[in-house]
């Protein structure tokens, strides 16, 4: 069983293949503690889309400097759904 975090998003995110809003973002990418990060903060998260329950996964398309993070946007991730 995999320590997962939440994810705060500032932004309206859709899904891709339904176009419903996401929500719940969470992360295995962080400390495992159940604590809230910005999504700046990891270079992976996802949600479970509650309409179509496709998988969406947000992988960061190109590595940054942690200085640089506070500048990336949603669009920054690669978004694809995963079916499962
Ligand atoms: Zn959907």
């Amino acid at each position: 069983m995999y320590k997962i975090d939440h994810i705060s998003m500032d932004a309206d995110v859709e899904c891709p293949v339904c176009g419903e809003k996401l929500g719940n973002f969470e992360t295995k990418n962080g400390p495992g503690a159940r604590v809230t990060l910005d999504f700046r903060e990891v270079d992976n998260f996802y949600s479970r889309c509650t309409k179509c329950n496709s998988i969406i996964e947000f992988s960061l398309k190109n590595p940054v400097e942690a200085d640089d993070r506070k500048k990336l946007t949603v669009d920054s991730y690669q978004k694809k759904s995963v079916i499962y």
